[in-house]
């Protein structure tokens, strides 16, 4: 690990004076200084390269996997070799993933896709990496958005390639599963990780590709199974196109999004940390923001558009 940059500051903390007005000297993490660094940021170092994880969604109501120190807040999602290789496993994770998809499936974009959106409308992003599986930066407005972990509303066969959307797939397990009804959205998890009884498990009925019978997964990349490579070739391409990396809402945890701050550290692009918590970049970062990501995007885009400053409700979060 390198050290932090010379001239980096963090609004956690004093810091040197910069051409942000007020934020030098102001010691805290309130939503005011990290709306007004950033905006400096994005104003001094556009266009930039934009990597998005799990902060993003939570005001969606779809939950990220860990706490502020990078700890998962429930248990770990199935990993790929399980998910190929166990059929219980498999069946499980298809039971609960069918229960609880229309609460995924209700979700709507929020302040932080709208205004990534609309950053990216004026010419200051150039591209944005999502590690999120939702596809909510897309519903917010986004168009140059690829997604780095695949699409959770996309179901792909193992075997011929074929793809499927989700709601075939639910259409496809209802018909197997007659007596099992997903519950209403407000019923079940925001992840729609529903826990259900062993009996509806044991029971349920996982059905095969309907073109070849070869095994149905969601177009996601699962935990200990590699993002594709031309899609990471295609993600640093782009990241070099940048002047600057912004990270959003992730604790960078996962070497598939924290390749990108070692990739920007090594060219000498800036890179400024977007998150509440505590991320494994922070000590590549010429800017850190603890701060929340929603208020804090719509308050640096405002003042980048030279609107009104209209920073009520954005105290220290
Ligand atoms: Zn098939």
């Amino acid at each position: 690990m390198t050290g932090r940059p010379a001239g980096a500051f963090t609004v956690a903390r004093p810091a040197a004076p910069t051409a942000a007005d007020g934020v030098g000297s102001e010691p805290s993490t309130s939503g005011a200084g990290a709306a007004e660094a950033l905006a400096h940021f994005l104003r001094e170092h556009a266009p930039l390269f934009v990597l998005t994880g799990a902060g993003c969604s939570t005001d969606s109501g779809i939950p990220d996997y860990r706490d502020r120190d990078g700890n998962w807040k429930r248990a770990e999602p199935i990993r790929y070799q399980r998910f190929v290789r166990d059929p219980s496993a498999r069946r499980r994770y298809w039971a609960r993933s069918y229960v609880g998809w229309p609460r995924v499936a209700a979700a709507q974009p929020n302040a932080t896709h709208h205004a990534l959106g609309a950053l990216e409308a004026r010419g200051f992003v150039v591209q944005i990496v999502t590690q999120n599986v939702d596809g909510l930066h897309q519903r917010g407005g986004a168009r140059r958005v690829l997604d780095l972990h695949g699409r959770l509303d996309l179901v792909d066969c193992l075997d011929c390639g074929v793809r499927l959307g989700r709601e075939r797939m639910q259409d496809l397990l209802a018909a197997h599963n007659p007596g099992c009804a997903p519950v209403a959205p407000e019923q079940s998890a925001p992840d729609g990780d529903v826990l259900l009884g062993d009996a509806v498990q044991t029971g349920f009925k996982v059905p095969d590709c309907p073109r070849c019978g070869g095994m149905l997964k969601p177009a996601v990349v699962f935990f200990g199974e590699s993002v594709p490579r031309p899609r990471v070739a295609l993600a640093l391409e782009q990241l070099a196109r940048a002047r600057a990396l912004l990270v959003v809402g992730s604790s960078l945890t996962v070497f598939s999004g924290y390749r990108f701050c070692r990739q920007a550290a090594e060219a000498g692009q800036p890179i400024a940390l977007l998150n509440w918590g505590r991320t494994r970049a922070d000590d590549l970062a010429a800017l850190k923001l603890d701060a929340a990501c929603g208020p804090t995007l719509t308050a640096a885009l405002a003042l980048l558009e030279g609107r009104p400053r209209s920073l009520a409700g954005m105290g220290a979060c």
